[in-house]
This record gives C-alpha cells, structure tokens and sequence, in this order.
C-alpha cells in the first residue's frame, strides 16, 4: 500500500439559496474582494444574491478574469488589493476564476520578485490571503483543493499549495441552469477525466478508491448527457449530481494513496496553452489515446474499467478493453465532445510544436510510472489523430 495524509478542511455550503451563507462564513471587519470574470453573474443572478449576503461587509470588485487565466489579467488586482488593504478573496464563477483568485492570494503575500515564479519553479508557497468560493461552473474541483491552473504567453502552467484551498464553497445546483451546453459537456468531461486519471492506473491500496471512483464515473455517464436534453433542462436533481460528483473528483479523496496519472491533463494543457482550446476539449482528445497506447500497462484496471464501469462482460480481456474505450469515445461524442486532433483541425505538423512545449514545462517522465517520456507522449498524439 502507499500512505497517505489526507485532509480538506474547506466547509461545503450545498444547495438552493445556499449563497446567503457567506454573510457569516465571511469575518465581518475583512476587507473583501469579490472576483469574477466576463459577466455570466450578471446575468443569471448570482451577483445580486452575493451582493445583498455581503451588504454589511467592506467590499470591492475585480472582474475579467477569463477562461484559462491569464497571469497579467490577474496581476492587475494586486493594485486593488494594496489600495485597500483587502484581506479576503472571494472567487465568484468557475474553475478559472476560483484557480486565478488561487493565483492573486498567493501573489499579495510573494516575497519574491516576480509572483510567476510560483509556477516556473514550483515554488513551496505558504502564505496566501484566505479564499471562499461561490462556484458557477462544476468541473475542476478547484473550489475545496490546493491547485490551481494559471497561463502566461502560452505557456500554461499549474501550481499547488494547501494554503490557496478555499475555506468554505457554495455549491449552488440552481446557479448552473444558465450554463451553455457547451459548458455543461465541458463540466462534466472534466469531471470524468479528472476521475479516470487516479483510477485508470494499477491497483494498490485502491479498493474503496476505486469503488467511489467508479461510482462517480457511472453518475456522470448517466446523468451528464441527461443536462443536455430538453425534458431535463431544469431538473436541479440532475445539476447536483453533476455538481457533487465533480468536487468529489478532485477533493482528494479518490486520489488519497492511488497511483495517479495525469499525463492526459499534462498534455491537455499544450494544447489550450498553444491554441486556445477550452480544456476539456483537449482532455476528451488525450484520453482515448493515453487508454490505447497504455493497453498494456494498464491492462488489468481497463478491463475493471470495462466490467465495472461499462457492465461489459464478454469477450476476451482484451475484446472488453476495446469496447470499454469505444464507449468512452462515445459518450464524449454523446456529449458535443472533440475526440481526435482533426476533430478540432490539427494534425500531423502540430505535434512537433506541442512536443516541444512538453519538453520546455519539464513534462519528460508523465504517467503512473513516471515512462511517459516524450517519445510516449508522440506516440499519445499521433494516436489522437
Ligand atoms: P471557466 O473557464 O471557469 O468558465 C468557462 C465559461 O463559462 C466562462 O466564459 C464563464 O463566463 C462561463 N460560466 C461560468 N459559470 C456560468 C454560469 N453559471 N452560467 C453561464 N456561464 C457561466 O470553466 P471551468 O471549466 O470551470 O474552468 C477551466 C479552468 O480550470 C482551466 O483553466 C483549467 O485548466 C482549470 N482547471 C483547474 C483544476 C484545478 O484543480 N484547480 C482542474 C482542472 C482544470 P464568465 O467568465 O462570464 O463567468
Ligand atoms: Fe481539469
């Protein structure tokens, strides 16, 4: 077995109206930044809930932070924060905005020279101003764990520190209603991968993981394309399954002493940082490709996979490997999803570029096994064509 600590200390407040908690999650002498990032809260009412929650508060605001947050979007707020001597963040949106409010909490308390260190050199941060989260998008699980996904002139770079793990989050089913389908296939492939990469390993220390794992796969396969179709448009039953499977995915729990291999999101992030592709886009590309070059080594958690996740049993060990990824690949389609580079007109001539990006973000020795060299990640790519 591996050992593992485990911990998550962030206070989950769930369900409708649940945005009212923050007026006591939230010190009332804190001088509060709300922020958030091209609108969407506007529109859908979100920002007026967590306006009157916070009317006996001090606050100011920082918007624009867009998908994929961009480090000097979110430099910018560093003004505001020294102007007013803000002391709490509060993240209103999705995993963009809850990563980049990750990335400015860290950054007000840096010592160094320049905050993007933090990422390029992976630096142990542990100050951060204290962060809440109201989540709009379920998908990353960025509201209750440490990472957090920031880009700067291309490159797109994660970091991780328990001191920018929210203190609370507000998981509101209902404020996921205004979400295009676009972004609920988004969401909920996210969600799945994020799953797939600490169970689709080798087995150790893994059977309750795994069985959470599995039950999270299964929810998402069942009730992911459900938010798509019009008879269910509105069903909050639907969206909290959604949203709960999603920070279950990546709160630590399924991954707490598994074997992990992220090699699909490692991958995933060249494509988004190279040409803009929203990130689980990239992700729905990568990991039909990482199950067949993997065929082998991770042979017998596919065939669980296929068995337990998909209920196929005939055939032989690797007929079920087969129609597990075929499966796979069809309910991302089933969810508007890309599943090859063509898909979203790449090819042949791009994997160079993106190889070398690897190579330049130290992404040399990926996978459950650290054997995802570069070579691997080639013959992932050119698998994904
Ligand atoms: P996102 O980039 O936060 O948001 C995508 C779009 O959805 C935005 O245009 C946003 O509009 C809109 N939106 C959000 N909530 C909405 C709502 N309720 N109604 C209507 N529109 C809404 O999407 P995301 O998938 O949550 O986050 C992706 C980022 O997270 C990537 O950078 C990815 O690399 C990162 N990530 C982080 C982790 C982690 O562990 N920290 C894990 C995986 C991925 P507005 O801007 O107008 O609000
Ligand atoms: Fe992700």
């Amino acid at each position: 077995m591996l050992n593992f600590s485990f911990e998550n200390q962030t206070r989950i407040h769930f369900g409708e109206g649940q945005i009212a908690a923050i007026t006591n999650e939230i010190p009332l002498d804190a001088k509060v930044l709300v922020t958030y990032g091209g609108g969407s809260i506007k529109n859908n009412g979100v920002y007026d809930q967590v306006v009157a929650a916070l009317k006996d508060h001090t606050w100011f605001e920082f918007s624009g932070i867009e998908p994929n947050p961009k480090y000097d979007t979110l430099m910018k707020a560093q003004t505001i924060i020294k102007e007013h001597g803000v002391d709490y963040l509060l993240a209103v949106g999705g995993g963009s905005v809850v990563d980049g409010t990750k990335f400015i909490a860290a950054a007000a308390l840096f010592e160094g020279d320049d905050p993007w260190d933090i990422v390029t050199k992976q630096l142990n941060i542990n100050k951060a101003l204290p962060i809440g989260a109201v989540l709009t998008l379920p998908a990353t699980g960025s509201e209750t764990n440490t990472g957090a996904v920031v880009t700067r002139n291309g490159h797109k770079l994660p970091f991780r520190s328990p001191v920018v793990r929210p203190s609370f989050a507000v998981l509101d089913p209902a404020v996921t209603l205004s979400l295009s389908d676009r972004q609920i296939s988004n969401g909920v492939v996210d969600a799945f991968i994020h799953t797939m990469e600490q169970y689709l390993t080798y087995s150790v220390n893994g059977k309750v993981q795994d069985r959470f794992a599995e039950g999270l796969l299964q929810t998402l396969i069942e009730d992911g394309p459900k938010a798509l179709q019009a008879e269910h448009k509105n069903d909050l039953e639907i969206r909290a399954n959604i949203m709960w499977s999603a920070t279950m995915a990546l709160n630590g729990l399924i991954g707490a002493g598994v074997p992990q291999d992220w090699s699909t999101h490692m991958i995933g992030h060249e494509l988004t940082g190279t040409y803009n592709i929203d990130h689980a886009r990239t992700l729905s590309i990568v990991l039909p490709a990482v199950m067949k070059v993997g065929k082998e080594s991770k042979h017998d958690k596919l065939v669980q996979y296929a068995q337990r996740v998909w209920n196929i049993t005939e055939g032989s060990d690797a007929e079920k490997i087969d129609q597990a990824i075929e499966k796979t690949e069809a309910f991302f389609i089933n969810m508007g999803m890309p599943i090859r580079l063509s898909d979203i007109d790449l090819g042949a001539s791009d994997i160079d570029v993106l190889i070398s990006q690897l190579e330049i973000h130290g992404m040399v020795a990926l996978g459950e096994h650290q054997s995802t060299t570069l070579e691997i990640s080639r013959q992932i790519l050119n698998t994904a064509l």
